[in-house]
C-alpha cells in the first residue's frame, strides 16, 4: 500500500509535545518574521504544504503557496517554479486585489518554461469560476528567462536576476539587486560645489552599480548551492533544506531537494568566500517536528557558520 504523507507524519510523532509542535509548525497562515538590517522576510515554508515569502520594504513576494491578506498590498510576485505548494495562490492574489479594487495591476514574473502553461491554467481557473470567455482578461504576467536581468515594474531601483536551479521540474532561483549611482573614483576628493559644477557642464560623475540584497534558491538539489556561487555575494541567502535524516540523502536527490548534509558541503566548498550575513533554511519536510529540525541543524552546521544560519520556523 502506498504510504501517504499524513501517515508518515503520524509515524514520526512520538509524544503529545510533538503533536502540538506539528499543529504550530504546519499552519501556513502563521507567518514567520526574520528581521534583516533594512527589511524583513515574512512568510511560511514547509515542503508540500506551502511556500510563500514577502518583503514589504521591497514591495515583493516570492512564490504564492498561500495568499494571506498581508500579500495583497505587494505589487511584484516572483515565481520560482510551478509546483502547487509554491504557485497555487497566484491568481487568488490577483482576484482578491481586484475584489478590493486595488487600482494597480500586480505583476507576476513567470519562468519561461511554464509561461504558456500559466496562461492556460489562469484561463481555465477563471472559466471554472463561471466567468465567460469574453470577460476573461489576463492579469499582468511577465515571461522571465534564466540569465536575463529585469527591473521590477514599480520599483526602478530594484532588479531581479533569475537563474536555473536543478529540481524535478524546471525551476529558477532569483537574486534581487538594488541599483545605485556611485561617485566615480576620480571625483572622490572633489567638494560638493565642484561636483555640482561638473554635473552642470554635462560631465557624468557617477557609475551605475548594483548591490545584491537577497538570493532565493527556490526548490533545488544541494549542488545548485555551489554551482551558482554568485548567490553567496548576497547578504541574505534563502535556501531550501527539505531533508535532514542520514538515511535520506538519496531520497533528496531523487526528489530534487537539498539535504542538510549538502548545506554543510556547500559551506565547506565556498568557505571563506561567503560574505553573506544570513543563510535562512526553509522548506523542511512536514514529517519533522520543530525540535528535530533545531537539533539536527545544530548538530550538522559547522560551528563557524552557526551564527549565520537561521531556520525559517
Ligand atoms: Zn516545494
Ligand atoms: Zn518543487
Amino acid at each position: 500500500m502506498k504510504t501517504t504523507e499524513s501517515e508518515s507524519v503520524n509515524r514520526k510523532q512520538g509524544s503529545s509535545d510533538d503533536v502540538s509542535d506539528y499543529t504550530y509548525t504546519h499552519n501556513a497562515l502563521r507567518q514567520i518574521h526574520v528581521e534583516q538590517k533594512r527589511w524583513s522576510l515574512r512568510g511560511f515554508s514547509i515542503s508540500g504544504l506551502s511556500t510563500y515569502f514577502q518583503i514589504p520594504e521591497l514591495d515583493l513576494c516570492v512564490d504564492m503557496g498561500e495568499c494571506p491578506m498581508s500579500a495583497l498590498s505587494l505589487n511584484h510576485v516572483l515565481l520560482t517554479h510551478s509546483h502547487g505548494d509554491h504557485s497555487r495562490c497566484l491568481m487568488r492574489h490577483n482576484s482578491l486585489r481586484r475584489m478590493m479594487q486595488n487600482p494597480t495591476q500586480a505583476v507576476y514574473y513567470i519562468p519561461e518554461p511554464v509561461y504558456s502553461l500559466a496562461i492556460d491554467l489562469i484561463k481555465a481557473e477563471t472559466l471554472f469560476e463561471g466567468v465567460s470567455e469574453e470577460r476573461f482578461d489576463l492579469p499582468r504576467l511577465e515571461c522571465v528567462k534564466a540569465g536575463e536581468n529585469f527591473d521590477l515594474a514599480y520599483r526602478k531601483d530594484l532588479e531581479a536576476f533569475p537563474f536555473n536551479v536543478k529540481h524535478s521540474i524546471p525551476a529558477y532561483g532569483y537574486t534581487v539587486f538594488c541599483k545605485k549611482k556611485k561617485l566615480k573614483k576620480e571625483y572622490i576628493d572633489y567638494s560638493r560645489e565642484q561636483i555640482i559644477s561638473l554635473k552642470k557642464s554635462g560631465t557624468e560623475v557617477t557609475n551605475d552599480i548594483r548591490e545584491p540584497i537577497v538570493s532565493f534558491m527556490g526548490d533545488c538539489l544541494g549542488e545548485s548551492l555551489w554551482e551558482e556561487q554568485h548567490i553567496w555575494k548576497s547578504p541574505v541567502v534563502v535556501c531550501e533544506c527539505t531533508f535532514l535524516d542520514p538515511d535520506e540523502v538519496s531520497m533528496a536527490r531523487k526528489k530534487g531537494h537539498t539535504h542538510i548534509e549538502h548545506i554543510a558541503q556547500a559551506l565547506a566548498k565556498v568557505g571563506d568566500s561567503i560574505s553573506c550575513q544570513s543563510i535562512i533554511l526553509t522548506h523542511f519536510s512536514m514529517k519533522y517536528s520543530k525540535k528535530h529540525i533545531l537539533n539536527t541543524v545544530n548538530k550538522i552546521i559547522p560551528e563557524e557558520f552557526k551564527e549565520k544560519v537561521k531556520v525559517f520556523l
